[in-house]
């Protein structure tokens, strides 16, 4: 498979060169050059195998000439052997038309690990031999540092280092990452805000010194494999309930638009999607943008629901390429008219293009928390913020009753343990296999937030092996 780039003008790549690169050199993301199709009868014969095999059929197409399937095989077993449900990711009925595809029965608890233990693998596989090895920056408020972090933990040719806001990450999340006591793992606590440690992050990938010194790397969800990996689990749950015979909704907790962009993917793969629902917290650019064409971004407001709390989704530039009919110079333009204005407005003829497939809701915070107690009176499940703003939105859906609605559970409601008894009285344990999390030994770097001593850390640290 062909990789081209959504403002048009870098290299066209393979899927492994892709899967290194992570950003286009212009600047844009990188999008297979077709979408591949599975025949009803090949969705249809989805409905044996267990979860990994889905994975070998449904990225087959995307990783041929990188990988062979046997390949792609063992690097989905170990990825997904370290999953805590044997279906990986299961789904739970809460009435007769909605159900939850529970996605964080991974290591860290969140959806991340599916796309990141995947990750973790592709980068080992396609480094090894090669000579080269490739340092991790990023900067974290919680869910994506731990995922990273799991994915690669002892890994060889890949080294990490994670900034996060000192004293702004729950317990369970920073341990989540401290604990993590592998040599190539390097934890750092700023002494700021998130945004102080996105701004240091982006700094180094700028600066010379440190890309003379290290191949930079980046795992957040603009890299395609990530998004790959999410498309597997639409196909395994719609199948699970009547797909290609019966179309399925799925609503989708968004922040970044990688996810949802996952569920678009499956449809185009030929998947019966009735319904992509986008839902938003407060922090509401993709629902704007979805519904009346304002893209503008303006300040976070901070919510129970962090990982949905952004100004800009990243992965909505993909989206924009296909309804703009491929028209890379087109985005190019857009994109650089976002760049210097913090706003545009996607053209009517665009939008009307997603408006079949898509729909979108705003979730406030008592919507949210109204959400979390139906599920627990009525489904009998304690959910977590994020999934329950998804679950909020499918149940203003005004679709056909005889569509099953599938709301992607993102998150292991202990990981947001305060957020959820605030609205049910219930506090949720960690699961047995995180239990000793608060017994470990913790390892980490504080620095101030000064960006010559974060440097000067990640270099030497980086010279010592
Ligand atoms: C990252 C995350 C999201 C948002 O997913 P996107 O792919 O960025 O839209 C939602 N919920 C949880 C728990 C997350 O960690």
């Amino acid at each position: 498979m062909d990789y081209i780039s959504t403002r048009g003008s870098a290299p066209t790549l393979d899927f492994r060169a892709a899967t290194l690169a992570g950003l286009a050199s212009d600047g844009g993301l990188y999008v297979p050059a077709r979408w591949p199709r599975l025949s009803a009868d090949e969705i249809r014969a989805l409905a044996g195998p267990d979860y990994v095999e889905t994975a070998v059929r449904v990225m087959a197409p995307f990783v041929a000439g990188s990988l062979s399937e046997d390949e792609l095989r063992t690097l989905c077993r170990a990825a997904y052997g370290r999953f805590g449900h044997d279906a990986v990711t299961p789904l739970v009925q809460l009435d007769h038309r909605h159900w939850l595809l529970e996605l964080f029965h991974g290591p860290t608890l969140a959806f991340k690990d599916v796309a990141l233990q995947l990750l973790g693998q592709l980068f080992e596989t396609f480094l090894a031999g090669g000579g080269t090895d490739i340092t991790i920056v990023g900067a974290t408020s919680g869910d994506t540092g731990s995922a990273a972090i799991e994915a690669v933990a002892g890994r060889e040719h890949i080294r990490i280092f994670m900034l996060h806001p000192e004293g702004r990450v729950s317990d369970v999340q920073r341990r989540q990452m401290t604990t993590v006591l592998a040599p190539n793992v390097h934890n750092i606590a700023i002494d700021g805000s998130f945004d102080d440690a996105q701004a240091m992050v982006k700094r180094l990938f700028g600066d010379a010194e440190v890309r003379g010194a290290l191949t930079l790397s980046a795992v957040n969800s603009i890299n395609w494999a990530r998004l790959m990996a999410q498309v597997v689990y639409y196909f395994y749950a719609a199948v699970r309930l009547g797909a290609p015979d019966r179309e399925i909704a799925f609503s989708v907790p968004t922040g970044n638009f990688g996810d949802v962009f996952a569920g678009y993917v499956a449809a185009q793969m030929g998947l019966p999607v009735a319904k992509l629902v986008v839902a938003t917290n407060v922090n509401d650019i993709l629902h704007r943008a979805l519904t009346s064409g304002d893209y503008s971004a303006g300040s976070v407001t901070p919510t129970a629901t962090p990982s949905m709390d952004i100004q800009v989704s990243s992965n909505f530039e993909r989206l924009l390429f296909d309804l703009s009919g491929r028209d890379g110079g087109a985005i190019a333009a857009m994109m650089s008219e976002f760049d210097t204005t913090r706003a545009m407005t996607i053209p009517a003829d665009m939008r009307s293009g997603a408006s079949g497939l898509f729909a979108s809701a705003r979730i406030d915070g008592d919507a949210m928390a109204l959400a979390l107690r139906w599920a627990q009176e009525h489904g009998g499940q304690i959910i977590d913020p994020h999934s329950a703003v998804g679950l909020a939105a499918a149940r203003g859906l005004d679709i056909d009753p005889a569509v099953p609605v599938v709301t992607l559970a993102t998150a292991h409601p202990a990981k947001f343990r305060d957020a959820v008894e605030r609205a049910t009285g219930v506090r949720p344990p960690l699961p047995p296999r995180l239990g000793n999390l608060f017994d470990r030994e913790e390892r980490y770097e504080r620095l101030p937030g000064d960006y010559d001593a974060v440097k000067a850390h990640i270099l030497a640290e980086a010279a010592r092996g």
